[in-house]
């Protein structure tokens, strides 16, 4: 799924396929954003200009013409091109010191350096408490090799030795379950902080909206019905073959298609032999074309000139580029009327939330000053471009909102646009923060403002990492969007990097820590509630298996002051590390989020694995399991009945079962959770009590474990005693309110 897309020239046609399908002979077809998927030789080159950092270490892009080699593992920044293929995979420069290159690289989340943490501190509280216990049995007499069992098995019950292991499957199953959801996830840590996202900043075209662009309204300078230079001129500056390439010039040319213009036809007509691709920083693109030799409406716009230069780009920048209006068919003066005018239709199109290019030209005379080819133009009109919005958005936007965190839309289109769509949304239109205004501001003045504007607009890949920065300022933990090149600093930036799947270029997903596979905002917010049900999932297993451990710690340390001899067995204490700790606390990974995952704020990132009462929760639960199943045992014992130890055991057994089915939620109880919907964790439970009655009734295992055969009674006793601890849990909800 991580594997790049190539757009190969084969058999005359354009096909989009897998970099690992590349044969040496492919024509590939690159462009700004794609990653070099194979060693090549350029063939043709439009300001190609390609990073290599990865194989010199020098982040200056370099300008590639016909003949140069490009190579694998680099990237395009600039321009486009065409490059057939010399050699791939290990052939490759990149193959051959692949060696070099393929350090595996093993991410350990904040998570686990925490438990991590954690474990270490329990090893030495452990080893300190066996030691204890080994010298005061000592000091009893106790035989010494049962001492040394009984410390050892002290020391197994105190580390939580599943721990890690748990953590890590219940990420990677987390992870799984994302990629149902359409989201790719890079980095495991990644599942973890999900949980924590406090501001969602996302972009808009493709994630919010469908890009799905279809030319609605085409308009003229003067109002009228004449649209023929500025179709033409569109389809000419548009990199669109058949139907592969940008949604936006996709429907330019189908609107100048539709008046007939076909675009095959233009360009062979009129040869393109210069160009500036579209970047999102100058929001705008040229190409330069030879002049027809037959008659057609581009004739004219060319007027006695060799050459003609289109350009299409966003309206206020082309405004101020323009010297003339086309009007009837001949270029007019741009007056401060004309300029107003132009400013209005423009206003009228983005306020109703549609995306707006205008086209505009001039006639140049020779392609030396290619610099200033974007000056003195004509101005030919302009198209409302509309992208309806997603389906899902507006309700995946009030969701966030329920969920305590922070949607932001931030969009190169106009700020009237933005705010159409963004009040369809729901966001906070009061306040558009354009790029302009944003690069005025000083690094406070920004901080002020990021935590209550939702909407910005006209903003370039740099501003990105300005606001995120600016966020994470003020202790927001950011997921941010993108899909250019020039967004990766941003999403590297960002808590969360998240790229395009479909839209998105090779750089911005390698930056990101996950990829949305449908390009859909939804899917953000749906692994958010996912990345939160896994962390509480976690927690709950810490919970349990502290608390648990803690139990028999408990026991182990006061029997001897009551006169009592090992209170459980070393392979007793072993038996419920390994079956009672082992397959129910696996079962809690896969426990379904809870209810209101999605309504509560997010946790902070900053907490401790202890925090909101577990700590609390360890100790009493700990302590009460052992005045439970130590106060019945030493009962039995004082009355000199045999099976006082069985009894114990059995309780402790029975105690964990109930301890675990009572925090399957943090909130709700039990049976409004649903006694059915974890099935796994029954089934496991369910396999547990019925091995312990094994170990106490079947001969065979009594002989091993020193077991013996209970009352019905005393059966009924230890599951009476563990519906205690069930219910103290349970009650512990309630009071916590
Ligand atoms: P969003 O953040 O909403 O996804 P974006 O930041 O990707 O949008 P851009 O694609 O950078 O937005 O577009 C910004 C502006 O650039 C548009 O409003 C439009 O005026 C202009 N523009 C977009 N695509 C082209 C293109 N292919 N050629 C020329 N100009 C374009």
């Amino acid at each position: 799924l991580a594997v790049p897309l190539v757009r190969v020239r084969r058999a005359g046609a354009v096909r989009e396929i897998s970099a690992l399908l590349l044969v040496p002979g492919d024509v590939a077809l690159v462009e700004a954003g794609n990653f070099i998927s194979a060693d090549g030789r350029v063939v043709e080159s439009a300001g190609l200009q390609v990073q290599e950092s990865a194989l010199t270490g020098e982040s200056e892009p370099i300008l590639k013409v016909a003949e140069d080699e490009v190579f694998r593992g680099t990237f395009v920044t600039a321009g486009r091109g065409e490059a057939v293929v010399t050699a791939t995979g290990m052939r490759t420069e990149l193959g051959r010191i692949a060696t070099m290159i393929q350090k595996v690289k093993t991410t350990v989340t904040p998570l686990q350096k925490r438990l991590d943490h954690l474990a270490r501190r329990l090893a030495a509280a452990a080893l300190a408490l066996v030691g204890v216990i080994f010298l005061l049995g000592l000091w009893r007499g106790d035989e010494l090799r049962l001492l040394f069992l009984t410390a050892v098995s002290i020391g197994v019950a105190a580390v939580p030795e599943g721990l890690p292991a748990v953590v890590t499957i219940a990420l990677a199953l987390g992870a799984q379950r994302m990629l149902r959801r359409k989201v790719l996830i890079r980095k495991l840590s990644a599942v973890e902080t999900l949980g924590s996202v406090s501001v969602i900043c996302t972009d808009k075209t493709g994630t919010l909206t469908e890009n799905r662009m279809t030319v609605e309204v085409l308009q003229a300078p003067d109002g009228g019905a004449e649209f023929g230079v500025m179709l033409a001129g569109a389809a000419l500056c548009s990199d669109v073959a058949g139907a592969v390439g940008d949604p936006t010039e996709i429907a330019m040319v189908a609107a100048a298609e539709k008046a007939g213009f076909l675009k095959a036809e233009l360009d062979r007509a009129m040869p393109r032999v210069a160009e500036v691709g579209f970047s999102s920083e100058r929001k705008r693109m040229t190409t330069v074309h030879r002049k027809p030799v037959e008659a057609g409406v581009l004739i004219a716009a060319a007027g006695g000139a060799e050459y003609l230069v289109c350009t299409k780009g966003a309206v206020d920048g082309l405004l101020g580029l323009s010297v003339a209006v086309w009007v009837g068919g001949k270029a007019e003066p741009m007056s401060g009327e004309w300029r107003d005018r132009l400013a209005k239709q423009n206003a009228a199109l983005a306020a109703r939330g549609m995306r707006v290019l205008a086209v505009a030209f001039r006639g140049v005379d020779s392609l030396e000053a290619m610099d200033e080819f974007e000056q003195g133009l004509t101005f030919a009109g302009m198209v409302g471009i509309a992208d309806p919005l997603r389906a899902e958005a507006a309700g995946a936007m009030d969701k966030c909102r329920a969920a305590g965190i922070r949607p932001v839309m931030i969009t190169g289109d106009h700020p009237l646009t933005a705010a159409s769509i963004g009040a369809q949304l729901g966001l906070d239109t009061r306040r558009v923060v354009t790029g302009a205004e944003l690069e005025k501001m000083s690094v406070a003045e920004l901080e002020g403002i990021v935590g209550t504007v939702q909407v910005y607009a006209r903003v370039s890949p740099e501003h990105k990492l300005k606001i995120v920065t600016a966020l994470q300022a003020r202790g927001a933990v950011v997921a941010m969007t993108g899909d250019g090149v020039n967004d990766a600093p941003a999403l590297r930036k960002a808590d969360i990097g998240v790229a395009m799947g479909k839209s998105g270029t090779d750089v911005a997903k390698e930056a990101a820590d996950m990829v949305l596979l449908d390009d859909s905002f939804a899917s953000i917010v749906a692994a958010v509630g996912e990345g939160r049900a896994i962390y509480d999932n976690i927690r709950k297993f810490i919970r349990y298996i502290l608390a648990t451990n803690s139990g028999e710690i408990w026991v182990m340390v006061i029997a001897p002051f009551l006169g009592m001899p090992l209170p459980l067995l070393p392979l007793q204490i072993l038996w419920m590390n390994l079956v009672t700790d082992g397959l129910p606390a696996l079962a809690l990974g896969v426990e379904p989020a809870e209810a209101d995952t999605m309504q509560r704020a997010p946790v902070d990132a900053a907490e401790s694995v202890f925090a909101r009462g577990l700590g609390r929760h360890v100790i009493w639960v700990g302590l009460l399991m052992t005045l439970l199943s130590l106060g019945v045992g030493y009962w039995y014992f004082r009355a000199g009945d045999p099976k006082w130890q069985t009894l114990l055991f059995t309780t402790m057994t029975f105690a964990q079962m109930a301890h675990i089915m009572a925090i399957r939620s943090e909130r709700r109880w039990l049976f409004e959770v649903g006694l059915f919907s974890n099935l796994p964790l029954l089934g496991a439970v369910a396999l547990t009590v019925g091995l312990q009655f094994a170990l106490v009734y079947v001969p065979f295992l009594q002989g091993i474990f020193k077991t013996r055969a209970l009352g019905f009674g005393e059966v009924g006793l230890a599951v009476g005693l563990s519906l205690v601890l069930f219910f103290a849990v349970e009650a512990e909800k309630k009071l916590r309110g």
